[in-house]
């Protein structure tokens, strides 16, 4: 919760927002408002001819919270164990604490304020006297205390604090925050945007809705706050802005932006079933980032190449827990067998960083996260759970080109325990009379600024190579993907980012060995053309983004992508770099940019 933040009454009437374009698209409709901020409680009076039914307001509001806190348990007990979910009973005895219920009914009484009120005060006042107890048992009640009042408070306003699993009709969520399970939860086909306070484009979140299709602006600070539940919105999310219960002439704009952007879809539909070729000839892959969430149906049309990132943990998020082997073979042989044959990257478990569930990859004791108990390195050390995926992919690899990634790998060590155990494996299901394929390859994900450094030595002991941007600009820079606060620091084309990332395509080219991108990088026309003019040979990226980048590249001859990548190694700086970038395309592709194809540039 943000109630740190101090919101003015201008931010709480504002109707105008400008954050960050994390996933392109124009979406109008209604907002679905999760959380509540203690800032929006407001102050009532109530009569002494109230003071009755604004009991009976605070006793139904607190039977809502029993029964939530009851259900929250019960689906923690079954998706991850009692023992886990016996924290709900401290919840559950903050609820009926009759100190706390009568401390509030006796304000409610004699000061005649209202409920919401009364509660956000008891809790804050106890809460405070908690926290400050010498017994580390009570002071932890002193988060209880505060998270429950913030329930039944939320219960009292009607506010809701978790998605439904289906809407009446589609909504645009409105949040301070989503995690990427809530996001990897989201109803299909019903949710219609995403808006939130935090956030930054390359965070779990906007990845996830990337790949859903589904438009994103983030890192909006306070609109959480300003939009209410019901609310008209428009969201813009090519340009990052949001307009609330806006005027009939914006939205008649908004319309009218909408249809324009509609052709040009249509425009990219025949696109989308040619390979991704420049007008000289030179043909890369481009390939998808997906899950098994994803319509494998759809993605088994010729236009999808293969899949060039395969992100496992989305099982695990939706779950709430681990898949049994047996289940992962499943999910997992479903993707091989819609490509018939086609390739599919399984990236090994990235847990950890923004990527929790449960108590895994939680960080709940880790000061930095995406520096700690990440991906491979809770893999190596949880090494049954390691053990179960390698099985349940070398299962699934008779079905097509299936191919194992490791993320995360800081040096060769890693690889070759990670090698060490997939041998392991093999050496089970042979004696188990379990058919695999041996020759499987295996490949890196380079993400961290020392992989891209010893991209040479991995490459001796791999099959390919695989640039995760996202990652590989968060470490290399020093800036929280996550984080709106740093947002613009947040630069793929950073010199020093570019300098690594032609580092590793030269060393996987040495090696004669593929090297794809699969960052959101990747995805971003103006970036992809760069990419291929560095010598990357494959692009992997959210089946949305495949029409634009292979339009910009029919367009783009290599020659140019080519004489691209050398200027850029010159570039002073991320946004010159940038610049050249959009000089080439405003040029060859100046539709892609939104601009007509007659313009002068
Ligand atoms: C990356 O880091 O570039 C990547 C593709 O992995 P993820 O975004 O899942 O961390
Ligand atoms: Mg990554």
């Amino acid at each position: 919760m943000n109630s740190d933040k101090v919101i003015t009454e201008a931010e709480q009437s504002a109707k105008h927002f400008t954050g960050i374009s994390a996933v392109g698209g124009l979406v109008r409709g209604p907002a679905w408002v999760l959380h509540i901020r203690q800032e929006e409680i407001t102050y009532r009076v109530i009569t002494q001819e109230q003071v009755a039914d604004e009991l009976a307001r605070f006793h139904l509001a607190l039977k809502e919270t029993r029964a939530q806190i009851t259900q929250l348990a019960e689906q923690v007990a079954e998706g991850v164990g009692v023992e886990e979910a016996g924290v709900f009973d401290a919840h559950l005895m903050v609820v009926d604490d009759e100190l706390l219920i009568g401390a509030v009914e006796e304000l409610v009484r004699e000061s005649y304020i209202c409920a919401e009120v009364a509660v956000n005060r008891v809790a804050q006042k106890y809460s405070a006297k908690f926290s400050a107890m010498d017994d580390a048992y009570m002071r932890e009640r002193s988060s209880d205390i505060l998270d429950i009042g913030r329930r039944v408070v939320r219960n009292l306003l009607g506010v809701a604090d978790t998605i439904p699993s289906s809407f009446e009709r589609p909504h645009i969520i409105v949040a301070d925050d989503l995690t990427p399970s809530q996001t990897v939860t989201l109803p299909r086909g019903q949710v219609l945007g995403i808006v939130t306070d935090r956030g930054s484009v390359t965070s779990h979140t906007a990845i996830i809705a990337r790949a859903l299709g589904i438009p994103a602006v983030v890192g909006l600070r306070n609109i959480s706050v300003a939009v209410r539940h019901g609310d008209e919105v428009l969201l813009d999310g090519d340009r990052g802005t949001v307009k609330v219960r806006p005027t009939a002439a914006e939205a008649a704009d908004f319309e009218e932006a909408q249809r324009s952007r509609r052709e040009w879809r249509i425009e990219l539909g025949d696109v989308e079933e040619k390979s991704a070729t420049t007008p000289d000839g030179h043909t890369i892959r481009v390939l998808v980032n997906a899950d098994h969430t994803f319509d494998w149906q759809e993605l088994s049309s010729p236009w999808c190449e293969g899949v060039g990132l395969y992100r496992t943990e989305s099982l695990w998020l939706q779950l709430g827990r681990a898949p049994t082997e047996d289940e992962q073979v499943a999910a997992y042989g479903k993707a091989a067998r819609a490509m018939k044959g086609r390739q599919v990257v399984f990236r090994v478990l990235d847990i950890g960083g923004d990527k929790s569930f449960g108590d895994v990859g939680e960080g709940g004791e880790e000061a930095n996260p995406f520096l700690g108990l990440r991906s491979i390195r809770y893999l190596l050390r949880e090494r049954e759970v390691f053990r179960q995926q390698l099985r349940a992919i070398l299962r699934v690899s008779t079905l097509g080109d299936v191919c194992v990634m490791y993320p995360m790998v800081c040096d060769l060590a890693e690889l070759k325990e990670a090698d060490a155990l997939l041998q392991e494996c093999k050496a089970e299901l042979l004696g188990e009379g379990v058919a695999f394929n041996d020759k499987m390859a295996q490949g890196v994900m380079v993400e961290i600024p020392s992989a891209a450094i010893m991209a040479s030595q991995l490459a001796r002991h791999c099959d390919f190579l695989c640039l995760g941007t996202n990652d590989l600009t968060q470490y290399t820079l020093a800036v929280d993907r996550a984080n709106e606060n740093v947002a613009a620091l947040y630069q793929p084309t950073h010199p020093a980012v570019l300098w690594l990332v032609r580092e590793t395509i030269e060393a996987a080219r040495d090696r004669k060995l593929w090297c794809s991108v699969c960052g959101e990088m990747a995805g971003d026309p103006l970036l992809a053309v760069l990419l291929m003019g560095m010598g990357a040979d494959t692009l992997s990226m959210s089946p949305a983004a495949v029409p634009a980048v292979k339009y910009v590249i029919s367009k783009t001859p290599y020659a140019d992508a080519r004489r691209l990548a050398r200027a850029v190694a010159r570039a002073g700086n991320g946004e010159q770099a940038l610049e050249m970038c959009r000089d080439l395309i405003l040029r060859t592709a100046p539709e892609a940019l939104g601009v007509e194809s007659n313009s002068s540039c």
